[in-house]
């Protein structure tokens, strides 16, 4: 006796897909979701994905950007789904009266291949209000029209969404996935079962075995526990991809009750070669605790790769040196715009960033000091080496050039005018990359990379990016890597 053809696990972007396509192929399907609320990270996103016109020149690009770390028909069929997953979304967008668009641009680093791309976003929902929608969620409007949409298309379809209902184990008749276990019971599956439930963003336990940086803080969601992971190891699955995840260097709030880390101002990437846009400034720069500087603040994607540099351990001191690292800009910088962006979906959170920075200041979460020497004593830093980074920075800023670290000259303002504010900023993880590894079929693979009959993942729930990621690439997968997913368990 079964209850569904397919059992989906999990409603973010990958689970709405993939619930979707295997409706939409003729199976009955259950849509399980943790939480009381759908979304998972993905409500909070900032709603690109990643489009191409050219399948060819995609794939040379993931290759690059993967760094041998996935097979290439993995990558192919991601390439290939990059070349018509915009319409399949503005097919989507006009079922429920969404306005989608799609524009060029391109990849984040000069690889081969990277002018092919471009973004498919939903521009409007007519009538929508996001706050009234997503009262819980915060994060860019973007990623909740582009979410309002999914669910509006799961919601017309006959697709059995059952909310509050945590999965805990996968059930096995012999060799296959036949099911699972929830709080509420077992529920079987006549096809296959289907984990898009995302990383392990808020799992403490798994980030400490798998990654040498810690303490990560998680951007936005607490849902996120590597359930999915543990579940595909207990049937055999092989993980890949474990060490990477995507994130930025942001603050701590004071109170230890918070559940999230809160990440930076969303600064416009720029492609190597051609420096960053002109019009964009960086308010501040970073040091570790010995007051010295040791990255370039304003890395590519900087909200991928900005947590790298913090990643040093010195045996020396049994300890990471750039972690908490300081973050500081002056009174100049302060009025430009807000510093932080705080994002989640958890409806016990409730926090905004002020738009002149002063009310963090109130918080804790940023310090005002009126002097060098007064910030120096407040970090409890030496201060000469302090006043000598200030005043190296502002040399560099009044040369057009840093000589240290290669930070875009566009991006440089000097640190000068008192009062000073600085905050402690630490490692924070937008979203993990890691998990059971998979095929073109999104079939999980066990250890010797064979198919687990009847197991199927989706989304960032192990991710084909092992080395370098690409913006708007974890969207590409959840829909193309959902659409497939959902294809393949309908007709397992
Ligand atoms: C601020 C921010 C901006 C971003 N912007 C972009 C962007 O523009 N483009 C891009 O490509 N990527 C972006 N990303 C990354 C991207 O949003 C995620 O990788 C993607 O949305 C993940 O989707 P998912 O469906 O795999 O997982 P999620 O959306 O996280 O969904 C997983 C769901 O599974 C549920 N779940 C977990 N365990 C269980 C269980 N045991 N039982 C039942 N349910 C369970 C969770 O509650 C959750 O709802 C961004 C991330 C952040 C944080």
């Amino acid at each position: 006796m079964t209850d569904a053809d397919v059992i989906v696990v999990g409603f973010g972007f990958a689970g709405g897909i993939t619930a979707i396509e295997a409706a939409d192929a003729g199976a009955k399907v259950i849509l399980l979701e943790k939480m009381p609320d759908p979304g998972g990270i993905s409500v909070c996103s900032a709603g690109g994905i990643r489009v191409a016109k050219d399948a060819k020149k995609a794939l040379a690009y993931l290759e690059a950007t993967n760094g041998g770390t996935t097979r290439t028909p993995v990558l192919k069929a991601l390439a290939d789904g990059m070349t018509d997953v915009g319409a399949y979304m503005k097919k989507l967008g006009e079922a429920v009266g969404a306005v989608v668009n799609e524009r060029p641009a391109e990849g984040n680093y000069p690889f081969d291949g990277y002018d092919t791309f471009g973004f498919s976003n939903v521009d409007d929902i007519p009538g929508i209000d996001l706050a009234k929608t997503f009262p819980h969620v915060r994060g860019n409007p973007a990623g909740a029209r582009m979410f309002k949409v999914v669910l509006d298309n799961v919601m017309k379809r006959p697709i059995d969404v059952r909310l509050g209902t945590p999965v805990r184990r996968l059930i096995r008749d012999g060799d296959k996935v036949v099911g699972v276990e929830t709080d509420k019971g077992p529920l079987r599956a006549k096809r296959a079962v289907v984990l898009t439930t995302g990383g392990f963003e808020a799992d403490h336990e798994m980030q400490t075995q798998f990654w040498q940086l810690k303490p990560v803080l998680s951007a936005a969601v607490r849902c996120n526990t590597g359930d999915g992971i543990r579940m595909a190891q207990s049937v055999g699955a092989s993980l890949w991809h474990m060490w990477h995840f995507h994130g930025c260097y942001g603050f701590r709030h004071p109170d230890p009750a918070y559940p999230f880390g809160i990440r930076l101002k969303r600064l416009p990437d720029w492609l190597p070669g051609k420096g960053a846009r002109g019009d964009v400034t960086m308010t501040w720069i970073v040091t570790n605790r010995s007051a010295k500087r040791f990255m370039n603040e304003y890395h590519p994607y900087l909200q991928d790769t900005g947590h790298r540099p913090m990643d040093h351990y010195e045996p020396e001191v049994q300890d990471y040196p750039h972690v908490p690292g300081f973050l500081i800009f002056d009174d100049e910088g302060r009025k430009r715009y807000p510093i932080g962006a705080p994002t989640y979906n958890d409806r016990s959170v409730s926090f905004g960033w002020s738009k002149d920075n002063l009310a963090e200041v109130d918080l804790g979460i940023l310090k005002r000091a009126d002097s060098v020497e007064e910030m120096a004593r407040q970090m409890n830093t030496n201060a000469t080496v302090l006043a000598r980074t200030l005043a190296d920075w502002n040399q560099y800023c009044a040369a057009g050039h840093d000589a240290e670290f290669g930070r875009p000259p566009s991006s440089m303002i000097p640190i000068a005018k008192p009062p000073f504010f600085w905050g402690e900023v630490w490692p924070v993880v937008s979203n993990t990359q890691g998990g059971p590894a998979h095929d073109e079929r999104q079939r999980v693979l066990d250890a010797f990379g064979d198919p687990i009959p009847g197991l199927y993942a989706a989304g960032e729930l192990g991710s084909v990016f092992g080395h370098l990621y690409m913006s708007g690439g974890n969207l590409a997968e959840c829909f193309i890597g959902g659409r497939i997913a959902g294809r393949e368990a309908a007709n397992a």
